[in-house]
Parts: structure tokens; sequence; C-alpha cells
């Protein structure tokens, strides 16, 4: 199953959808989107891989605080939706995705599609 992409008409495979605001976009442009206003986010990510690549793929170096309290919040529910996540960590949609972004691109978590609802796991779940 695909879907397109609201903002450059790609196709992504279902599991590889982003939601922004209430469009349905894929990874590269759900990026650009969250890190166009902020570029140190960028400079995070990177950060972040670097770290984890020098740490072995393992760990959760370089990440920042709350991307880790998201990563061990998933880890010890290892199945959870955004919802959970916003309400458990107090956090905003637009923050909460901005990490999620960032937790994917380290491989430490992955979006898991079970009939209509969306979940956050483990990236080894
Ligand atoms: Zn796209």
């Amino acid at each position: 199953m695909t879907v397109v992409c609201a903002r450059c008409q790609g196709e992504v495979p279902d599991e590889d959808v982003y939601y922004y605001q209430d469009q349905q976009v894929c990874e590269d442009c759900y990026m650009e989107v969250l890190q166009r206003p902020k570029t140190c986010d960028v400079a995070a990510t990177q950060m972040a891989k670097k770290h984890r690549r020098a740490a072995g793929q393992t760990g959760t170096e370089g990440l920042l605080d709350i991307q880790k309290k998201i990563y061990n919040y998933i880890k010890e529910n290892e199945k959870v939706t955004r919802q959970q996540v916003m309400e458990a960590l107090d956090l905003s949609e637009l923050e909460l995705d901005k990490q999620i972004a960032v937790l994917r691109h380290c491989e430490l978590i992955k979006g898991r599609k079970e009939g209509n609802q969306v979940y956050l796991v483990p990236f080894d779940y």
C-alpha cells in the first residue's frame, strides 16, 4: 500500500508516511517543512548520527534529553500512539513530530501501521 505525498506527489509506502498538519507527506518533505525555520535541528540530527556511528550504532549518545525521554518511553511501552507520547511527556504535536523525525533518522524508532492506527515502536521491534 502506498499513499501520495501531499507536497511532492511522490508515492510513499504506508509505513513511511508522516503527518504534517492534516497532510500525509513523505519523509524528505517532512524533514524539509520541519527544518526550514530552525536550521539548528539539522545540526542536531547530524550530530546524533555522528555520535551514533562512533558508538557503533547503539545507545542514545548525542540525543537531546527530550529525544531520550521519547525513545525510552517507546522502548518501555513497545507500541504507543503519538497521542500517548504527547500526553505522557507533555509535548505539543509539533515538538513531538520534530523529535520523532530525528529518532527515526537515527533508526531508533519507526512507525508501524495497524488498521487505521499508526504506532511508534522501537526500531528493532
Ligand atoms: Zn514528498
